[in-house]
């Protein structure tokens, strides 16, 4: 079954590590909304028939500065366009300053049940520092909220890594959402992407990051903490209890189709060879001009081989807990990865960083875990 993904390019401020494509200064959104729902119906008259939707997801930006109208016209025009009888899993991304009682329950009246809410913190010196919209009293009052609103299945992001954040605050952090019992834990290390508010202070010798092995170190506890809480490390960056894992972000890693709706948004689809990838102009106004002219807001296509596909399948599949399976590799992909790789799996055997499975798996250990990067470097073709 294919994916659905939403883009939603609105927010109200710049946090200061982010590169994702937004704006802060729409006055209205209505001309977003209607160019998205023709490019819905346009990709719906070309994929529709193809295969059913497992699952939606609106991400961004900020999804939840949407008002639950608009959220529910695009699921309208998605339930005209696609075939979504057999959709178990629409996810809407959630700062929590926008979690009132009332546009939580709007959402889940209109067919949402699953949230990720982007807390990243509970303490206000961290979103300070961050430039987060919302404070830490909404921090730590928006899944008490969600639960009211009657969401059961949601998860929180959190950053670890903050150049003056004391350790004791992202152990605290942790205890806290493992207290509050969220199902679902993201957790991502500051990273400084060029062009950011943050590469900027870094530049000017404001702000210095910290070095590699303080955040192996607190990745390593994440890890320990998290699973003697009973949480699943199931992806490098993804905790759940067991039943919770994010079923969008498993089909990206297994490999399925999806489409993606909105600028910078996208696509994936594999029918036959070469499979495609496409994406779409990072420029709202762009977007809106061009599908309002009826054409396709195409940034850039490009075609995958085999080999790409394969590659792919090597660095997506070690980011997982069930890592990569050679009889699939072999079968799907065409590779046989032991008679292509075999000293470099030697040696990172050796080394401690990958570890076979049954015979014909391979995943990443412990340690690997928190070098997969060159790990994959390692095993690529
Ligand atoms: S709310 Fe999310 S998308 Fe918007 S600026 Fe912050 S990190 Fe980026």
């Amino acid at each position: 079954m294919a994916g659905l993904y939403v883009h939603v390019p609105f927010c109200e401020r710049r946090c200061v590590y982010c590169d994702f494509y937004f704006v802060t200064t729409a006055k209205s959104h209505a001309p977003f909304v209607a160019a998205l729902r023709h490019e819905i119906a346009h990709y719906g008259a070309e994929f529709g028939a193809l295969e059913p939707i497992g699952t939606i997801y609106f991400g961004g930006g900020t999804p939840s500065r949407l008002v639950a109208r608009d959220v529910e016209a695009i699921l309208l025009e998605i339930g005209q366009r696609f075939d979504t009888s057999a959709v178990e899993e629409i996810t809407l991304e959630l700062n929590p300053d926008d979690a009132s009682l009332t546009y939580l329950r709007d959402l889940r009246a209109i067919g949402v049940n699953r949230l990720s809410i982007g807390i990243q913190s509970f303490y206000a010196d961290d979103l300070k520092f961050m430039n987060r919209s919302h404070s830490e009293l909404q921090a730590r009052g928006v899944v008490d909220e969600v639960r009211t609103a009657g969401f059961d299945n949601f998860s929180i992001d959190l950053i670890f890594g903050l150049p003056d954040q004391p350790s004791e605050y992202w152990a605290a952090n942790l205890e806290r959402a493992a207290r509050m019992e969220v199902p679902h834990i993201s957790t991502y290390s500051l990273t400084v992407e060029p062009r950011t508010v943050l590469a900027n202070r870094v530049e000017r010798g404001l702000v210095s990051e910290l070095d590699d092995e303080e955040v192996s170190e607190r990745y390593l506890f994440t890890m320990d903490y998290l699973e003697s809480r009973g949480f699943e490390h199931y992806e490098i960056s993804s905790f759940s209890k067991p039943g919770f894992r994010s079923r969008h972000n498993t089909s990206y890693w297994r490999h399925d189709n999806y489409l993606g709706f909105g600028p910078a948004a996208h696509s994936f689809w594999w029918r036959g060879l070469p499979a495609g990838r496409w994406a779409n102009v990072r420029n709202l106004k762009a977007y809106e001009a061009i599908v309002g002219g009826r054409q396709v807001p195409l940034d850039f296509r490009e075609h995958l081989s085999l080999d790409d596909l394969a590659n792919e399948y090597i660095m997506l599949g070690l980011r997982t807990s069930d890592g990569i399976d050679l009889d699939l590799l072999e079968t799907r992909y065409g590779v046989d990865l032991l008679d292509e790789k075999l000293d470099d799996i030697a040696q990172l055997e050796q080394a401690g960083l990958i570890q076979p499975v049954s015979g014909r798996e391979l995943q990443l250990t412990r340690r690997g875990r928190s070098v997969c990067d060159s790990v994959v470097l390692r095993l690529a073709l």
